[in-house]
């Protein structure tokens, strides 16, 4: 794809406008282009593939709003059943009949899922998982892993990924010292540093929470063995296993991460995905633990839009279509192909790169380490990276504006728009 002249003007004026009102301009840090130095393109509308800007810009887009569109931009049946269901009303503050049907569909799909509880997004699905696992256990200490993102909750936001990574800012201040104490970081993929925690703390500690495949330090699988250690080590203790799979809930697989690496937690907090685009978040697992939640048990959570109709509209139709044959395949194979593409031409034009993958969710690195945690992750060359990001820019092909973030192929990219991606990756490349 060749380069184009690319106009900013409108997106430029907005973004001063949001200044003045916004923090920073925007209503999540990532988006303000800070480590990448440039204006954030303000959007005016998606399509399938596309997404388009207020000067008339029009990118192949791989963000799909951090995850949730899998199923493309305003997909024709995702927005007929928003639709269908704002027509007859947006929100009631009572159980609807749609909320059953989501959660069936939930537990049809991942095993260890037998009760769920909706929220809004995927911070409160972590914070809400976390308090259970506290109360449940009757234990204050919990273990994460450094470079995983799990939302912006005090206790979480410690050595955290994501856009704590991007702006480097590893403890937030604000998070008080006596939340922090009862975190635990290790290093992602380190079963050693895990079993001398527990070994130190063992008893005092609720539950570990992971991604089961990093996300939010670019794309970090899970060594061989990883999540199994996780298992065996919190089931010795009594602790809970917690999979954080906002992001890899049905990204990976129609039974997500845990489906794929055959691996049984207690609770699963999902997000993204299951809202289809709109805000939503739920936490889930066994019915032993999830009983214990308000108003089937003491410990409480609430929320006045949980369980939103349209939102519930819109996850579900999306679930659904992924449920349609050979949805998975496609998205490998396309995903495949723009890792081999990428990888051709990172080595006919001598660059150092090394790019992780799993299914959907893809991450090139400016590195020649295997990047298997947060401290690989950080040897690839970051001024490299930024400056990739904009000439991808250039040629019309969106990614998120940071290293500590992967790329999301969905089931609108075609063949086409793969090919013309490798085209201008090849040119960005050569940029450098
Ligand atoms: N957990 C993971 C794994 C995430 O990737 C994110 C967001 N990127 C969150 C939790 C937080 O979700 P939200 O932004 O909806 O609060």
């Amino acid at each position: 794809m060749s380069l184009r002249k690319r106009v900013d003007e409108r997106s430029a004026k907005a973004f001063a406008e949001a200044k003045e009102v916004i923090p920073g301009g925007v209503n999540s840090p990532v988006r303000a282009f800070k480590s990448v130095g440039l204006t954030p393109l303000f959007m005016e509308r998606g399509a399938g593939s596309r997404v388009y800007d207020i000067d008339g810009n029009e990118f192949i887009d791989y963000i799909g709003s951090w995850g949730p569109l899998i199923v493309g931009h305003s997909h024709p049946e995702v927005v007929e059943a928003i639709k269908r269901t704002a027509e007859k009303g947006s929100s009631y503050g009572a159980p609807t009949e749609l909320e059953t049907e989501m959660a069936k569909l939930v537990i049809e799909r991942i095993p260890s899922i037998e009760m769920v509880r909706m929220v809004n997004s995927g911070t409160e699905a972590t914070m809400s998982a976390l308090r259970l696992a506290r109360g449940y256990t009757q234990r204050s200490k919990i273990v994460k892993f450094e470079g995983c993102y799990h939302g912006h909750a005090d206790s979480l936001l410690i050595k955290a990924g994501s856009g704590v990574a991007t702006l480097g800012l590893p403890d937030s201040p604000g998070v008080p010292e006596s939340v922090a104490v009862n975190t635990i970081t290790v290093p992602y993929n380190d079963l050693e540093s895990l079993r001398l925690a527990f070994e130190k703390f063992g008893e005092e500690i609720a539950a570990v929470i992971v991604e089961p495949i990093g996300g939010n330090m670019g794309v970090v699988p899970p060594l061989p063995g990883f999540l199994q250690g996780l298992r065996d080590i919190t089931s010795r203790y009594g602790s809970l296993l917690i999979f954080d799979e906002v992001m890899t809930g049905f990204r990976v697989g129609l039974h997500s991460a845990q489906g794929l690496y055959g691996i049984d937690p207690d609770l699963t907090c999902l997000g993204k995905i299951i809202g289809g685009g709109l805000p939503v978040g739920a936490y889930g697992g066994k019915r032993h633990i999830m009983e214990h939640i308000a108003p089937s048990g003491p410990i409480y959570q609430a929320g006045t839009l949980s369980g939103n109709p349209l939102a519930m509209a819109a996850g579900y139709t999306t679930l659904r279509l992924l449920g349609e044959p050979g949805v998975y395949e496609e998205l490998e194979r396309k995903a495949a192909r723009l890792e081999e593409g990428f990888l051709g031409n990172a080595r006919e034009i001598g660059i150092a790169s090394t790019i992780n993958r799993v299914g959907s969710m893809i991450c090139p690195f400016f590195t020649e380490r295997q990047v298997i945690n947060y401290e690989t992750a950080k040897t690839s060359d970051l001024d490299k990276f930024n400056r990739y990001f904009a000439a991808l820019l250039d040629r019309g092909i969106s990614i998120a504006p940071s290293q500590f973030e992967g790329m999301f192929v969905s089931t609108a990219h075609t063949d086409e728009d793969i090919e013309t991606t490798i085209a201008a990756h090849y040119e960005a490349l050569k940029s450098l």
